[in-house]
């Protein structure tokens, strides 16, 4: 790769107060602030890889929490969840310990868009996080707040806490979410938190605005929490959870745990006119929240606003867990008055009698422009600092611990001297998120959709083990077992491949039944033919070519499906992957870190001014660049054409 490898400075053990103080240990390899879905992935990566790792957070029982919505996965998110598990994260065992309603989502579709999903026992998601990181060698975890970096010579070196600590880190992630000048909105009500009931994390921003980080300011939102026994569910619709629950990690066999059901209701008119007879006290309307919220999960008040058309909005209703009374209303994320949401919630069926347990809130939070880092998640001003999660604009608990799991695989790999560790938009879903933060940065608070994905067909949420799980493995993160396991797996559907490739259709009476059947005409041409020209017909699946190739009936049902794909889309795969070759060629064309764009007198300024503060590796990047024309590449292009 391209990107620089940074040698590490040298420790001035001067430096760390602790030191003086045996007793507790200040130095280690890896410090990793905020212990969210970001943290709990990096500190997990690092310390598994060998480094001995601190994981600081506030508050070590929230580690791994759920801060909104008690769910793992769903279009796109879920694709990241196999990504992450392929690669030997967390996320995808924990749900499958703690799911409480599994869906694969888009079933009624193809499987090339097949998405999980699934709600999770809240607090069990909670304390499987927290006892994953206990139980980790080389991770230490401490309950503190982190206020400000240490840095030397345009290297972090360690951190200060709350309690006046100073921890030394050859390298340090930062994953502070919503925390960082946390500010919650409840009408008129405000208080600084990073969440409801907990403490922001104030001094952070200053430091990281003191070295000249380009800070900004979201907001996010969530919906009020409701007393199950309040709510009358008969006057709802029952949405139950598909009967045989399809785990996220490759490493889990079956799912356990009970299966609950979910519920819908939905807002009305009266609802409605209740929002917008108080959108004055609305905070995102009154002017006391002046931040971007995320586009495509806009709150309640937002969208009776921007769709006046609709005369109802779902609310699913969703337990957050099976040991608690807790319900979680997905669909009315609110700021308004608590006794507006009180009357707003108390006005949709089933729901007249509901005891509103936790008001929704907004919440406006510092982020970091992501383009300050580089592809690596490192910061292009100070070396061996990382941001992973919200902190870098994103929305989501799948967003951030792709993130985390990024920042520390990069650690590790940079720790141990080896090149960066950078997945392309054509390998993942993470691969198009990083690219896409670190490029393009975000206006709005960024979420993952598969539209993002110039080769959607390729990344499908069943085949990200083949597609990934080859560097959990070498970086250490995933064991021989899974990984033969995957090898074998693909050889066998492989083996089964060519065979239907091999075969040629001959006439046989189970054949004929099946055409007529499936209301397929029997023609003379279908005849000399291989079977994979029949399977390639639209009406026809992979168990019907057992007639000719038994074997197939020999993969479960999953592998079935993959293999099925894999030959109905191939002309379609094969042009995506030339597409992706192209791309990589493109991508090995250097840009010199010192490369004159000022030079480039025809380019437009808005892409030279760009380009000189993005400075992007090679053209690929460069092409990627919002406001970076084709002809602005072929300029730059030309340029180095004459300088080689
Ligand atoms: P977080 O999960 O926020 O974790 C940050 C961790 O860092 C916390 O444990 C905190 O205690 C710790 N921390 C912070 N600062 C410090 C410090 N200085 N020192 C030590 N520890 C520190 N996502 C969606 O996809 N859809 C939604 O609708 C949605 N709504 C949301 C609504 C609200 C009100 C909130 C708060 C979040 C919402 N989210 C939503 C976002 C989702 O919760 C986050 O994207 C996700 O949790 C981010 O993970 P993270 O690891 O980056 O940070």
């Amino acid at each position: 790769s391209t990107y620089l490898v940074l040698s590490l400075p040298p420790f001035q053990a001067s430096l760390f107060m602790n030191e003086q103080n045996p007793v507790i240990p200040s130095r280690f390899d890896v410090v990793v602030v905020g212990g969210g879905h970001a943290g709990a992935e990096a500190a997990y990566a690092c310390a598994k890889g060998g480094l001995q790792t601190v994981l600081i957070s506030m508050n070590l029982d929230t580690l791994g929490q759920m801060s909104c919505n008690p769910a793992i996965g769903g279009i796109a998110k879920g694709h990241m969840v196999r990504e992450i598990d392929a690669l030997g994260g967390i996320m995808g065992r924990v749900i499958d310990e703690t799911g409480i309603h599994f869906k694969m989502l888009n079933r009624s579709k193809g499987p090339a868009v097949w998405a999980p999903r699934a709600q999770a026992e809240k607090k069990a998601y909670q304390n499987v996080v927290k006892w994953t990181l206990e139980e980790t060698p080389n991770l230490s975890l401490r309950q503190d707040t982190v206020n400000s970096l240490l840095i030397e010579n345009d290297a972090v070196v360690g951190v200060v806490t709350g309690r006046g600590h100073e921890i030394a880190g050859r390298a340090v992630i930062l994953t502070t979410g919503t925390f960082l000048n946390g500010l919650i909105h409840i009408g008129e009500y405000q208080a600084k938190s990073g969440r409801i009931s907990e403490s922001s994390a104030i001094g952070l921003s200053d430091c990281l605005a003191h070295y000249g980080f380009a800070l900004g300011r979201l907001k996010t939102g969530t919906p009020p929490r409701v007393l199950k026994k309040s709510i009358d569910f008969s006057k709802t619709e029952v949405q139950p959870p598909d009967e045989i629950p399809q785990p996220f990690s490759y490493a889990t066999q079956a799912i356990r745990q009970q299966q609950i059901d979910c519920y819908i209701t939905y807002t009305n008119a009266e609802a409605h006119r209740l929002i917008l007879d108080n959108l004055d006290r609305a905070p995102m309307y009154s002017g006391q929240i002046q931040s971007t919220g995320p586009r495509y999960c806009p709150s309640i008040e937002d969208k009776v606003v921007r769709f006046t058309d609709r005369e109802r909005h779902h609310i699913f209703i969703e337990p957050e867990g099976i040991r608690t009374g807790e319900v979680y209303l997905n669909g009315v994320s609110t700021s308004l008055p608590e006794e507006i949401q009180w009357k707003l919630i108390r006005s949709c069926r089933g729901l007249e009698e509901a005891e509103i347990m936790k008001p929704g809130y907004a919440v406006e939070y510092d982020y970091v422009d992501p383009r300050e880092l580089g592809p690596d998640l490192q910061t292009k001003k100070i070396r061996h600092l990382y941001f992973a999660g919200q902190i870098n604009g994103t929305t989501g608990y799948e967003e951030a611990a792709a993130q985390g799991l990024m920042a520390g695989i990069n650690v590790l790999r940079s720790l141990r001297g080896e090149a960066p560790f950078v997945l392309s938009r054509g390998e993942a879903y993470i691969g198009v998120l990083v690219d896409d933060l670190v490029y393009k940065g975000v206006e709005d608070p960024y979420r993952m959709f598969t539209s993002r994905a110039e080769h959607r067909l390729l990344l499908r949420q069943d085949n990200a083990d083949r597609r990934l799980m080859k560097y959990g493995h070498e970086l250490g993160l995933i064991t021989d077992d899974d990984f033969a396991r995957m090898v074998d797996r693909y050889a066998r559907i492989e083996g089964i491949r060519k065979k239907i490739y091999a075969t040629g259709m001959r006439p046989l009476p189970e054949f004929d039944a099946l055409l007529a059947e499936k209301g397929i005409p029997r023609t003379d041409q279908m005849f000399g033919k291989t079977v994979d020209s029949f399977l390639r017909r639209p009406e026809v699946q992979l168990e019907d070519v057992q007639v000719f190739v038994p074997e197939v009936m020999q993969l479960d049902e999953d592998h079935r499906r993959i293999l099925e794909m894999e030959v109905k889309y191939e002309g379609y795969v094969k042009r995506e992957m030339e597409n992706i070759e192209r791309r990589e060629k493109a991508r090995q064309i250097v840009i010199p870190a010192d490369f004159d764009y000022d030079s480039l007198t025809a380019m437009k300024k808005e892409a030279r001014e760009k380009l000189k503060r993005l400075r992007p590796v090679d053209l690929d990047a460069a092409s990627r660049i919002s406001g970076v024309d084709p002809p602005d590449i072929d300029l730059i292009h030309m340029r180095l054409l004459q300088l080689s």
